[in-house]
């Protein structure tokens, strides 16, 4: 087997113009590059990212991390064969020695284990997402169902106490390329439909590609002008809608300020029900806050067998957090973000526990994002069936529904593109 021959970090930017850290891995077999994304609405409990400070990018600077890679990861790495994809990132959570990377930062770990992936797979002369299939122990045959944030609200669009995200999911679709397709148009049914009814800017963007006027307040007017661009587009029995509140951002003592509602934990689940009935919602995100435990659980009793129950910021891709939450039954399925937990061994432990409990998983980009797609072959290596990477619109979003379009092209026949619900 071949051996990395040398690791360089260097600090690059993401797409809200804040540096990020990309690292170059190479063997005999090439150059490996991985970048790290970033969030905004971020889980309390997720690894650390590990900033400058001081006055450089306004204190969001990256060259620690770097150097972290490149004085503390790069000597010890360098050397070992790529396809030892546990040892490598065991040793550099040993290096690390703290629970939440707080020493190196997740966003010098987990670019260094992302390229050590693809030098695997090139290793063994494999796609990335067949390798990841390997890693993982599936097929890696099954090409998701994209959930595409149409409307952009909370901190993605500089708004407060508001639905952050506002998905549509092609679940009728014959394939993903025709999926994304149904997608497209819907969302340049809804450009003529806010152009329209409410002007230009209204068609302004937030963070992942998705328009965020502000003068939809209520996530009915939102949910409703989403139905009649499904329906203009001709896709209104194919598409489904799915939320993520992000709710941990608009929690605050105790209480849930959503526009001008203030609501408990179990007036939100009520909130949520109601939705439930008036739309085609099969599944929410992170409709609680991160650590309002009870709450959860309230909604699994009265919504977990009718939708799916995604956990984010609750679970960070932490197999800690996910253990307790299958425990009590906080939820029924766990948002995969590869930086939260910062390496791709830890990300698909946490994919394999909720497995284990039939629990389903959504792969998901950041909002701050690369025009690195690692997560697209991720998510057809675990089988996953399910992935969130923005809108169809800005490059950073669709280098990954691009990729998917590609694997399923490569796939051909074996390709499966599964209703999850
Ligand atoms: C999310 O909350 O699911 C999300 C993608 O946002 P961020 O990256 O800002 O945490
Ligand atoms: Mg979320």
């Amino acid at each position: 087997m071949g051996k990395i021959k040398s690791i360089k970090a260097r600090e690059v930017l993401d797409s809200r113009g804040n540096p990020t850290v990309e690292v170059d891995l190479v063997t005999d077999k090439g150059l490996f590059r991985a970048m790290v994304p970033s969030g905004a609405s971020a889980g309390q409990h997720e690894a650390l990212e590990l900033r400058d400070g001081g006055n450089r990018y306004m204190g969001k600077g990256t060259l620690k991390a770097v150097r972290n890679v490149n004085e503390i990861i790069a000597p010890k790495i360098v050397g070992m064969d790529p396809t030892k994809q546990v040892d490598i990132d065991n040793l550099m959570i040993e290096i690390d020695g703290t629970e939440n990377k707080d020493k190196l930062g997740a966003n010098a770990v987990l670019p260094v284990s992302m390229a050590a992936t693809r030098a695997g797979a090139a290793e063994l002369g494999l796609p990335l997402y067949k390798y990841i299939g390997k890693l993982f122990g599936a097929d890696a045959t099954m090409i998701p169902v994209p959930m595409c944030n149409v409307i952009n609200g909370g901190k993605h669009a500089g708004q407060e106490n508001s639905i952050q995200e506002h998905m549509i999911m092609p679940v009728g679709a014959e394939n993903f390329r025709e999926g994304i397709r149904m997608v497209a148009e819907t969302y340049h049914s809804l450009h003529k439909i806010l152009k329209k009814k409410f002007g230009a800017h209204t068609t302004l963007i937030g963070d992942e590609g998705g328009f965020a006027p502000k003068e939809l307040k209520t996530v009915e007017e939102r949910l409703d002008l989403m139905t009649e661009a499904a329906r203009n587009a001709g896709y209104e029995k194919e598409l489904v809608f799915t939320l993520d509140p992000a709710a941990s951002e608009f929690f605050k003592d105790g209480t849930y300020t959503v526009g001008d509602r203030k609501m408990s934990g179990g007036e939100m689940v009520d909130f949520y029900a109601d939705l439930v009935d008036k739309y085609p919602i099969p599944s929410i995100e992170d409709g609680l806050a991160e650590d309002d435990w009870d709450s959860w659980v309230e909604m699994v009793k009265k919504l977990g067998n009718k939708i799916q129950i995604v956990g984010d910021d609750i679970f960070v891709t932490n197999t800690k957090r996910i253990k307790k939450g299958i425990e009590i039954s906080a939820a029924n399925s766990a948002l995969i973000k590869l930086n939260q937990i910062g390496s791709v061994t830890e990300t698909l432990n946490a994919i394999r526990m909720a497995y284990k409990k039939d629990w389903t998983t959504v792969v998901s980009h950041r909002s701050g994002e690369t025009e690195d797609s690692f997560i697209a072959d991720l998510v057809v290596g675990v089988n996953a069936g399910q992935i969130k990477t923005g809108a169809p619109a800005r490059s950073d979003r669709n280098a990954k529904y691009n990729q998917l379009m590609r694997i399923e092209e490569e796939l051909g026949d074996k390709a499966k593109y599964v209703n999850p619900f």
